[in-house]
C-alpha cells in the first residue's frame, strides 16, 4: 500500500489515501460516468480522507438519488464521490490523481442498464 494524493481541478479541494500501487479501474457507460469520462477507483471509506476544501464539496443526485455525486463549487470538478455500486468505499476519479498508481485492469461496467 502507498500514499497518494488527488484533488480538484483548482486545487481547493484535496485528498489522500491508501492503495495498491497497481489496481483495477472501472469504465461505466451510465449517463453521468459517460459524460465525465470518469475513471473508478474504488478505495475503501477507512482509507480515504479530505485533507482540504471540505466545505466546497457539493452534492447532486438523480434517479434512485443512492449515489452522491460531488463536486468543488467552485471549480464544477468531480474528484470522488459514493457510487451506489459499492456502498463502502468511494469512487475516485483516476484523472484527478496526481501521480496515480498503475492500472492492471479495466473493467467495463454497463451501468446504463444495471442501474435503470
Ligand atoms: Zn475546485
Amino acid at each position: 500500500m502507498k500514499e497518494y494524493v488527488g484533488g480538484c481541478h483548482c486545487g481547493e479541494v484535496k485528498f489522500k489515501f491508501n492503495s495498491d500501487q497497481a489496481v483495477e479501474i472501472w469504465e461505466c457507460n451510465c449517463s453521468i460516468c459517460k459524460i465525465h469520462g470518469y475513471e473508478h477507483l474504488f478505495i475503501k471509506h477507512d482509507d480515504f480522507e479530505i485533507t482540504d476544501g471540505k466545505d466546497l464539496i457539493s452534492e447532486y443526485s438523480f434517479g434512485t438519488k443512492k449515489a452522491k455525486h460531488l463536486f468543488c463549487k467552485k471549480c464544477g470538478t468531480k474528484s470522488f464521490y459514493q457510487p451506489r455500486s459499492h456502498p463502502g468505499s468511494y469512487s475516485i476519479n483516476l484523472r484527478c490523481v496526481d501521480e496515480p498508481p498503475d492500472i492492471y485492469k479495466v473493467v467495463h461496467f454497463d451501468g446504463k442498464n444495471e442501474f435503470k
